[in-house]
């Protein structure tokens, strides 16, 4: 990099909190909620129009099943998807859901819930004192603007504010540091009559199944309403790196125009391309380095953990970083996600969750979904609130507390098959 600048500028302090949030994904918007239902001052910060992270921005639309559907995931589907889940009901649910209903529901929610959000919001920059963060600074509709508060949740999903503020963090697989490719996700609508065609300049023609991006037809057919959610584009880079964006929206929506010519030669011939989402969706970039990293050998045997704060039974799932059409899938029984993978060890009140945690590339590809990166926001707000109540740093928070105010939020744990068989 060129020599660059320094930067100084006084910036106007707008607001104080208890706890600030930063970012409004699964995580964030989790974290605030239960951090205002402990009786805290919550403001969230994200730097978009709206609030679901991926699972609105980039129109994800289906909740992957992890087996214990619990806590504010549970309340939200209950509230939005009650179908999915009649009274009494336990099992795993793949619920699809509309990304403008769950933006309009998190809009409503938080603000129920009494959280301030500030959007188009975006974190830029820590004031720091030793080892804990005192402001943030972000850049707002109004300009730079700082954010004071006690305790700090980054739920940036690239873990922004801890890398900003020095906090170690690693990238991708071992050995080159690739990530999983991102996707530009799309919805299809079924016209009752065949459409005409369309393929602009520049865009390559997909005539095999082999030619496809992931080299298979990865679509949810959305029942009675005749709409077709299509996950099939793939590109190659780092969703946290200036170039590879860059490179990655115009070949992604390159890659959705063929697509969507591809599905109307081979059984898709009534339907015109409806909605494409607002940004291509980022699956992995930054893990930061916390108190514990979660490992492949931790889901494959099925690892349980004392300081618990979510549980999945949800596959490995790595679409192939090198860009190529394979995606390995490995089936597992289940496992726990622990507290200190949220911790990072320089500061005593900052803490990340979400698919930033400390975790592997192999093990983020399966706690990445969306249910489990709310329960991970969850118990982050709950130990946000026990920090400020009990003085102490995000790592000498009492985890028999944090587990008797997760219950309170209705937040269960199972117990794992063997040890209720008494084994
Ligand atoms: C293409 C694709 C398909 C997927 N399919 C599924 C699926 O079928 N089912 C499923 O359950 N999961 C799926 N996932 C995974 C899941 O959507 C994400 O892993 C999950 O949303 C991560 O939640 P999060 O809260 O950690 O981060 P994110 O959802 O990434 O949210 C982070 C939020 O922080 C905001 N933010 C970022 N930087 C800043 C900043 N500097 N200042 C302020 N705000 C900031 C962002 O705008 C965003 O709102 C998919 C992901 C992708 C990309």
């Amino acid at each position: 990099m060129q020599a660059g600048y320094r930067f100084e500028q006084e910036v106007p302090l707008y607001a104080e909190s208890d706890v600030i949030v930063l970012g409004g994904g699964p995580a964030g918007t989790a974290a605030a909620v239960s951090a205002a239902r402990c009786g805290k001052k919550v403001m969230l910060l994200e730097k978009s129009a709206q609030l679901g992270g991926m699972g609105t921005l980039a129109n994800v639309s289906v909740f992957m099943p992890v087996g214990n559907v619990t806590g504010f995931y549970r309340e939200l589907i209950s509230e939005m998807l009650a179908a999915y889940l009649p009274p009494g009901h336990d099992e795993s649910i793949a619920p699809q859901y509309s990304p403008f209903l769950l933006r309009h529901y998190l809009n409503e929610k938080l603000h129920k819930e009494g959280v301030a959000v500030c959007l188009h919001t975006e974190f830029i920059g820590t004031i720091k004192d030793g080892d804990s963060i005192q402001a943030v600074i972000t850049s707002t509709r109004e300009g730079l603007r700082a954010f004071r508060a006690k305790q700090f949740i980054d739920c940036t999903g690239d873990a922004r504010a801890a890398i900003e503020a020095g906090v170690p963090y690693t990238s991708g697989r071992d050995g080159d540091g690739m990530t999983q490719p991102m996707t530009l996700m799309f919805t299809m609508q079924d016209t009752g009559k065949p459409v005409l065609r369309q393929l602009p300049e520049g865009c390559e023609i997909y005539n095999e199944v082999e030619d496809l991006p992931q080299g298979r037809r990865l679509y949810w057919e959305q029942g009675a309403e005749g709409s077709l959610l299509v996950n099939m584009s793939r590109v190659k880079g780092n969703g946290a790196r200036i170039d590879d964006m860059n490179r990655a929206e115009p070949e992604a929506l390159r890659q959705v125009f063929s697509i969507v010519d591809y599905l109307q030669r081979s059984g898709y011939e009534t339907y015109a391309l409806a909605h494409v989402a607002a940004q291509t969706g980022v699956r992995e970039t930054n893990q930061i380095v916390g108190l514990y990293t979660l490992t492949e050998e931790d889901i494959l045997k099925g690892h349980r953990f004392e300081d618990v704060v979510a549980q999945t039974t949800y596959e490995i799932d790595i679409h192939n970083p090198d860009g190529r059409r394979t995606t390995d899938i490995r089936r597992i029984d289940g496992y726990d996600v622990p507290y200190r993978c949220m911790v990072p060890e320089q500061y005593g009140n900052l803490l990340v969750a979400g698919r930033a945690i400390s975790a592997t590339h192999v093990a983020m590809s399966s706690m990445r979904v969306q249910a489990t990166c709310y329960a991970l926001g969850q118990a982050a707000g709950i130990a946000a609130s026990l920090a400020i109540e009990k003085s102490c740093s995000f790592r000498d928070v009492p985890i028999p507390a944090l587990h008797a105010i997760l219950a309170e939020q209705q937040a269960v744990f199972k117990k794992p098959a063997a040890e209720q068989a008494g084994r």
